[in-house]
């Protein structure tokens, strides 16, 4: 197994709030790396500053041995490294096509190229048959799904997914598992923030559990999940939101 992704160190503090506290973590190419923790854990701020949204305080991340730190999101994501937001920003007068084509021109500039992956990726999501309706007219599930297309689109070797089963009803979460799974199975690296307890267990290699901008565990999902600092922090909560 190689590694592809290598966060050291990464720290974040928003004012007198330290958002990522010396968070160290990697991903195996290939692997599923799901990311527990209540709201307020850091989960996205981690999220921010692999993807170069927002600068880190100290640390670094390595894409594949090479240092990434502080790059910005466009020279990251044409490294191979695609991210969906937690809170969904679809252009909503843009057609389902549109919005995903622009997160395809984020790694070519030929149009037609750009056209032919935004029709595979949603082809792959299952949302082919919404793709000249406007994004604003998606249910919240297919706006999930949208957003994972856009990702999709741009070719990533590894995506950054953000609470894709948050807040949708838990017949589209059994899709959205395949859905993942079977990217796995094509060779893609996933790090995926995961609310619902049941999902992260079925789909993660690893688990890394952050609590108040803290890693408090990471390794094997079992493992994990028994980790006595884990279950006080906060198993509890996240069983009884699931
Ligand atoms: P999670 O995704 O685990 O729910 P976040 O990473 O979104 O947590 O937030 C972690 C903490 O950092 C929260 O207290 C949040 O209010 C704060 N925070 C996140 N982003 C910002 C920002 N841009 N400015 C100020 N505070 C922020
Ligand atoms: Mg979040």
């Amino acid at each position: 197994m190689s590694l592809l992704l290598d966060v050291k160190g990464l720290t974040k503090r928003y004012g007198g709030l330290t958002a990522n506290a010396e968070m160290t973590f990697d991903v195996n190419e290939g692997e599923i790396v799901g990311i527990i923790g209540p709201n307020g854990a850091g989960k996205s701020t981690l999220f921010d500053l692999i993807t170069g949204f927002q600068p880190p305080d100290a640390g670094r991340v390595l894409l594949d041995g090479r240092d990434i730190t502080g790059l910005r999101p466009d020279r990251i994501s044409r490294l191979g490294v695609a991210r969906t937001f937690q809170k969904l920003k679809p252009f909503p007068d843009l057609t389902v096509t549109e919005n995903v084509i622009v997160g395809a021109l984020a790694r070519t500039s030929d149009m037609k190229t750009a056209r032919d992956q935004a029709l595979e990726s949603l082809a792959f999501v299952d949302l082919l048959e919404k793709r000249n309706h406007f994004a604003r007219e998606l249910s919240t599930g297919q706006r999930k799904r949208l957003e994972l297309a856009r990702g999709l689109a741009m070719s990533p070797r590894l995506i950054l997914m953000d609470e894709v089963t948050g807040g949708v009803d838990q017949r589209t979460i059994a899709g959205l598992i395949e859905l993942v799974l079977e990217l796995k199975h094509r060779g893609l690296t996933i790090v995926t923030i995961e609310h619902n307890m049941q999902v992260i267990m079925r789909l993660a290699d690893r688990i890394l559990a952050l609590h108040a901008g803290r890693r408090i565990a990471f390794g094997a999902p079992e493992q994990v999940r028994s980790e006595p600092a884990v279950v006080d922090a906060y198993l509890g909560t996240i069983d009884d939101a699931a």
